[in-house]
């Protein structure tokens, strides 16, 4: 966040003789005095003095200035109608942007016309749909921390835009980075003892009053917004997240009253009741965000499985990958309708076609709810509903449980429909107080109105040939305009025949214009009908906008079943057109055959099918291969594989049985930033950690290359310990790619684990190509000479490099058998001094400037 603007200081100095307008501007800064208040004045919004220059070098527009008698103001402003692009402009420079709104028609005001924060717009509590996706969630996140002596942290998502509300409890702080890596909120705001870094880098941390988080004022907001929402969460520090969540949504939409109706329900989930997928995996994953490689922008997991029909099911899709489930029989009920739905392309066609015009229910109803939909809104509710028939229709011989119970709860909501079917017009214009947005007929005495209004402009139609023929004057006419209403209009060669009655209002170059006391008394009488049915119809429209707005628990009901439907007919749709399997969950091992990466394949014309066998004999494999072989590929297919079983869908192999993974680890790309040095160590290190305190048996651990940031001995060192720390004590499903060819001997000689490799190069036509194919067994140690043969490296070269390489072997068992013996008595050994500094430095800790002036004092003590 930008440092707070607060109230002016010019305005400040002389309070007491601003103008009125200006004395309001300057409470309402005064007010919000950690926003920057966007201040309505007429079709614009205005920011003065310190505000004025953000805006105008924010937003780019110009900065003018604002004289009257207490002096001259800097003033920047932009047009209302464009508002939203220009407010996110401000949002993404750090501001918080408090919109201060005409709240009084301009012709009813005596003084100046009152002015109110309508909402303050932060980056997670945004309604304005310009500003959000349409298929993601934009959470705000809560985090509430214990004051006692056990650590505990209660975590809260909300998002206000669709009124999705979910909250859970977790033990320590690395968890709690892990659930706000899982929802990627736009924002957060911390409970007091809560520590700054337990939000990743990319969300904003925003200052919100401790006091919101205090237990009985958290209590409080839920009672008032959730009837019976309190008593479903799990613990106090859950209550303080999720009332102080509320307080900040409330404080978000201003003044405004009553406008958070929409939030009906509050999920309590359970961490242990998802697969997790920390930040680290979710990246190397590349779950939601791919990584873009060589600046150019690659494919993530949520596209390639994205076939929905609508917004609903975008959302829920997202929701689903961010958290795969752990309950066997919840996995297999989802796949159950996935698979009938895979079976029946006229069921999943169906589907598909109808749910493409099902509009965003849930912001449609949040926008109802608070208020600020329009007839055109309420038309799309209404064309929403219409087709939900269809939709149960499309399932009517739907047999799995899950498909059936969803077919159940789709309520069509026939009397919302009918309610807006007779009062909306069908094609509704945006504006809703000037009339022409409510069918005649819902309103007897709006009915009668109009019938007016029609009368008296029939009336009007007929005048003109009825005052022709009464003056005689043939090129008579009647017409209008804004300024002086009805006319009849007489060309000059006609003016005799103009009879008495006629009063003079308009001359014109060649002709004169007229009216009658009877066409002003009737244009008074469509005017004033006119005047009251727009005030009625807008009266009518708050009131069915209200009556639907009651309606939002169903409305959010069937919104919820249609995104759970889209979702598996997503599914069903990737599954039949990319050749996935259906997964067996629950095995004791992983057993793929002919598995495939789910991204990667749909880049490439032809990809490499490898099996997978990792189980009770073998749990951890050692991957060796040249680079660009597809070591890291396959790792992360028998990662993505899994993770697809657990939120419910088939999986891109020819058979899989799968064991129910409580979480999947990654510890990739070391070898990518090894010029990063130590920190790009201690980051390893620290991953390190986490993986070998919180795997267990049931956890999927992928190793891409360990140790590489630090010198070969120890970093070869750690990444033994390493292995046999997974193998012997964690018992995790682990998957480790190095090249350290050591390593292979290490899985060698352990029980339960094995060696793979994927085979050194061919020569391909253009240089270098591999077979992708995975194999038994570790990689010969000469596969770099064999790729560099491949590459196209003179033979002479070729063949210099391996009888160095069988010299470097040779002298490297030499080596051995002369440490065995004792080296210390040899005449080549280094002095004992020497040796000492060596043992004592910390290679992790040196640049490599010290190093050499190690090297450079040891080769000195040589020379002596
Ligand atoms: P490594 O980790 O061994 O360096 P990668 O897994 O990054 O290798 O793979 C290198 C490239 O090889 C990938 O970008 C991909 O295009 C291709 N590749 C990997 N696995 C396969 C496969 N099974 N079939 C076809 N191409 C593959």
């Amino acid at each position: 966040m930008e440092s707070a603007l607060g109230p002016p200081e010019k305005m400040a100095a002389r309070r007491s003789e601003l103008t009125p307008m200006m004395g309001q501007y300057f409470d309402l800064c005064e007010e919000y005095d950690d926003a920057l208040v966007l201040f309505q004045v007429g079709d614009f919004y205005e920011a003065f003095c310190e505000a004025a220059e953000a805006v105008s070098r924010t937003c780019e527009v110009a900065l003018t200035a604002r004289e009257d008698s207490t002096g001259e103001y800097p003033m920047a402003g932009v047009p209302i109608d464009s508002a939203a692009s220009y407010i996110e402009d401000l949002l993404d420079a750090g501001y918080r942007v408090a919109v201060a709104d005409q709240v009084q028609d301009p012709d009813e005001a005596s003084g100046v016309v009152d002015r109110a924060v309508t909402r303050v717009v932060t980056p997670g509590t945004l309604t304005e749909d310009e500003l959000l996706a349409p298929g993601e969630n934009n959470f705000v996140a809560a985090v509430a921390g214990e004051t006692g002596k056990a650590s505990q942290f209660g975590v809260a998502f909300l998002d206000v835009s669709t009124g999705d509300f979910v909250a859970t409890s977790v033990r320590d702080v690395s968890s709690v980075r892990d659930e706000l890596a899982r929802f990627a909120p736009a924002e957060a705001i911390l409970g007091p003892l809560v520590p700054a870094d337990v939000v990743p880098s990319d969300v904003t941390i925003s200052p919100f009053d401790d006091g919101a988080f205090d237990s009985e004022a958290a209590g409080e907001q839920l009672t008032r917004h959730l009837r019976g929402g309190a008593q479903a969460l799990a613990s106090d520090v859950e209550v303080r997240a999720c009332g102080a969540l509320l307080g900040y949504a409330e404080y978000a939409r201003g003044g405004a009253e009553g406008d958070l109706d929409y939030l009906t329900h509050l999920t309590r989930y359970d961490p242990r009741d998802h697969m997790i997928l920390d930040e680290v995996a979710r990246e190397s994953l590349e779950l939601f965000e791919p990584r873009s490689v060589h600046g150019a922008e690659g494919t993530a997991l949520v596209d390639v499985l994205d076939e929905t029909a609508c917004a609903l099911g975008r959302r829920r899709l997202t929701d689903w990958l961010r958290r795969p489930l752990v309950d066997a029989a919840a996995i297999e009920a989802r796949l159950d309708a996935v698979a009938e739905l895979t079976e029946s392309v006229v069921a999943r066609e169906g589907l598909h076609d109808e749910l493409k015009g099902v509009y965003d229910l849930e912001r449609l109803i949040t926008r109802v709810s608070r208020g600020r939909a329009d007839a055109r809104d309420l038309r799309s509710l209404h064309a929403t509903l219409d087709r939900v028939p269809d939709v149960r229709e499309t399932l009517a011989d739907a047999e799995s449980e899950r498909l059936a119970e969803l077919r159940e709860r789709l309520d069509p909501l026939d009397d919302v429909r009918d309610l807006i079917d007779s009062a909306v017009r069908e094609n509704p214009p945006a504006e809703i107080t000037e009339g022409e947005i409510l069918k005649p007929s819902f309103d007897e005495e709006l009915a009668e109105l109009r019938a007016t209004e029609r009368a008296g402009k029939e009336w009007i139609d007929s005048l003109e040939a009825e005052e022709r023929e009464l003056t005689g004057i043939d090129s008579l006419k009647v017409g209008h305009n804004a300024v002086h209403g009805y006319y009849i209009e007489v060309t000059n060669p006609n003016l005799d025949a103009v009879p008495e009655h006629y009063q003079r209002r308009q001359t014109l170059k060649n002709s004169e214009r007229f009216v009658t006391p009877e066409l002003k008394e009737r244009e008074d009488e469509i005017l004033s009908a006119t005047a009251r049915a727009d005030d009625l119809e807008y009266e009518l429209f708050q009131e069915v906008r209200r009556a639907v707005a009651g309606e939002v628990a169903r409305v959010q009901a069937l919104a919820d079943a249609l995104a759970t439907l889209d979702v598996l007919a997503s599914l069903a749709t990737v599954a039949a057109e990319h050749g996935y399997v259906r997964p067996e969950v629950g095995s004791d091992g992983i057993d793929v055959e002919g598995g495939r990466h789910p991204v990667v394949e749909r880049s490439l014309s032809s990809f490499v099918p490898n099996d997978t066998h990792l189980g009770d004999n073998a749990k951890l494999a050692v991957i060796t291969g040249p680079n660009m072989s597809g070591k890291s590929t396959y790792m992360r297919q028998v990662a993505l594989v899994s993770v697809l079983a657990q939120l419910g869908s088939f999986v891109p192999a020819e058979s899989a049985e799968l064991p129910v993974l409580d979480r999947v680890f990654t510890r990739v790309g070391a070898s990518d930033d090894i010029a990063g040095g130590r920190s790009t160590f201690m980051v390893e290190m620290s991953e390190l950690a986490t993986i070998l305190r919180d795997a267990t048996e049931n956890s999927l651990v992928l190793l891409d290359e360990v140790g590489r940031g630090t010198a070969t001995t120890d970093g070869l060192a750690i990444a033994q310990a390493i292995t046999e720390h997974l193998h012997d004590e964690t018992r995790a499903f682990t998957l480790f790619a190095t090249h350290h060819h050591e390593l292979t001997e290490v899985a060698d000689s352990l029980a339960h684990a094995t060696n793979l490799h994927f085979a050194a190069a061919d020569t391909g036509e253009d240089g270098v190509e591999f077979d992708h194919r995975i194999s038994r067994g570790a990689a010969t140690a000469s596969y770099g000479v064999d790729v560099a043969r491949a590459a196209g490296v003179p033979n002479s070269v070729v063949a210099r490099s391996r009888d160095l390489l069988a010299d470097l072997e040779a002298r490297e068992e030499d080596l051995v058998e002369e440490t065995e013996t004792d080296v210390t008595e040899s005449d080549d050994s280094l002095p004992a001094d020497a040796r000492e500094t060596l043992r004592d430095v910390d290679l992790a800790a040196m640049t490599p400037l010290e190093a050499m002036n190690v090297l450079a004092d040891l080769k000195d003590r040589l020379d002596d």
